[in-house]
């Protein structure tokens, strides 16, 4: 996927106006919230559910190297490969390397982010095998050549009718606005390229150390087809979601299921241990996990190392304000929302996605409602200080906080300001009592009224001992 996030305030600004794409996060903001809310309402323990998990991520963390190498030992007496991959070129070069050992012509692929972080299609495609997107949202955004924008709903921007007209196109049958129609239509589709595929790719959840099992969650079951019929599974993920044991790995996907959809659990789970065994009626021959580092052990033990708890749940974009103002496709790359805009300037460069972290309110609903507790708004706020400190900050902005900081280092001049700025906004705003364009304001005035200060600064009621 091209990297369009230095472009994030023009994709937000078109995205602002595009009638269809708000009409599409109407539909997000009105589902999974609500849905999350009652699912969370039915279980009790849920906060402890999430202490638990945040702690126990914290444990894997510190001890990452052990459990990847338990993980490694017991895939490997399990008949199956590991391969480590510093970077996304690794990965995909070690993918192709595989697909050609076994000749292949055709992969199948699970909904797996981590092969969109390292661009895995476009480098097969180049290179001669044909991915086919076996998840419905992926297969149509596949069919219009478009991206995810979203980790779970990868084509959350689209409506019904935007479906209907690509099946139409590709399909070469009736239109029809009928969603289970369109269903079936994909489902005759990809039948036979379950059945003809030469690899099956999918990607993991979480992987088991304990056991060297991998686990995938879908709603649609494309997952275990893809990894079961072809004669070759790979499975391509990254090093962080390695769990010690399979109880630890129920505890990630009752947290997983409930933040993400609203749902108990998933529908299909399906765990993935090794190739098929003497007697195993179905299952591939050769099982391959392909571990992706990508910038990820740098992140351990230094201050972004709380990011690796995500378990791309996605509750963080669901409830973020921004994200449901502007859409997936706007923050330019592959993970969206407030987890993008921490995890992305990681892996593209401060340089390229400064924009993504200064892109929040900081209402701090994304921390409020993340499984695994992660600091969102204080993550994004260490890249903030990193560009500042780097000079990557627009001038204007580098020039507002400087100014800011010359007061309030300052104050009795600081005092002295914001008392006579008080003074002039309430002389601005009038009898209306609210200000309809300010200078160097643009961005709100230009959308909506600013209303005047109420009274006296926070100084001056502090002093006469009022508190409101
Ligand atoms: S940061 Fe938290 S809320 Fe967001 S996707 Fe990751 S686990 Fe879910």
């Amino acid at each position: 996927m091209q990297i369009n996030s230095p472009a994030f305030k023009e994709n937000a600004r078109i995205a602002l106006h595009d009638v269809n794409l708000q009409k599409a996060l109407g539909n997000l903001k009105a589902g999974f919230p609500t849905k999350r809310a009652a699912a969370v309402a039915r279980m009790p323990e849920f906060e402890q559910l999430r202490d638990e998990g945040t702690a126990l991520k914290n444990h894997i963390l510190e001890n990452l190297d052990i459990y990847l190498e338990q993980f490694e030992e017991n895939v490997v007496k399990n008949g199956g490969h590991v391969h480590w991959c510093r970077t996304s070129k690794d990965a995909c070069k070690t993918i192709l390397d595989i697909c050609k050992e076994v000749d292949a012509k055709t992969v199948t692929k699970g909904k797996s982010m981590v092969s969109e972080e390292i661009n895995l299609n476009d480098y097969l495609e180049k290179n001669g095998v044909e991915p086919i997107e076996t998840d419905l949202g992926e297969y149509i955004l596949q069919l219009r050549g478009d991206h995810p924008s979203h980790i779970i709903a990868p084509a959350i921007h689209l409506n019904l009718e935007d479906v209907s007209d690509i099946f139409h196109e590709k399909h070469h049958r009736p239109k029809s606005s009928d969603p289970a129609v369109l269903m079936q239509e994909a489902r005759e589709m990809l039948r036979q390229k379950f059945a003809s595929a030469d690899v099956g790719i999918t990607g993991a959840n979480f992987f088991v150390a304990e056991t060297g099992s991998t686990i995938i969650v879908t709603n649609e079951g494309n997952g275990d087809l893809t990894q079961t019929l072809p004669k070759t599974h790979i499975v391509v993920t990254s090093i962080e979601k390695v769990v010690p044991t399979l109880e630890d790995m129920t505890l990630f996907l009752r947290l997983l299921a409930r933040s993400a959809t609203g749902q108990e659990f998933t529908v299909y789970n399906t765990l993935s241990t090794g190739p098929r065994r003497a007697g195993d009626q179905d299952g591939p021959e050769n099982f391959h996990v392909v571990l992706v580092d990508n910038g990820r052990s740098e992140m351990v033990g230094s201050e972004f190392q709380e990011m690796l708890r995500c378990i791309r749940c996605s509750a963080c974009m669901n409830h973020c304000p921004v994200y449901g103002a502007v859409g997936g496709h706007s923050y330019g790359w592959v993970y969206p929302g407030p987890m993008g805009s921490v995890l992305t300037p990681k892996m593209i460069g401060i340089e390229n996605a400064g924009l993504l972290p200064n892109a929040s309110t900081f209402c701090g609903k994304c921390e409020s409602v993340c499984p695994v507790r992660i600091p969102l708004p204080k993550l994004m706020r260490h890249w903030r200080e990193d560009e500042f400190s780097r000079h990557l900050s627009p001038k204007a902005v580098r020039w507002g906080l400087g100014g800011w900081a010359f007061f309030a280092k300052r104050p009795a001049l600081y005092r002295i300001l914001s008392s006579s700025s008080n003074l002039f906004l309430r002389l601005a705003a009038g009898k209306k009592g609210r200000i309809k364009k300010l200078p160097l304001a643009s961005g709100w005035t230009n959308w909506r009224d600013m209303p005047a200060p109420s009274g006296k600064t926070f100084m001056q009621q502090y002093k006469s001992g009022k508190k409101d």
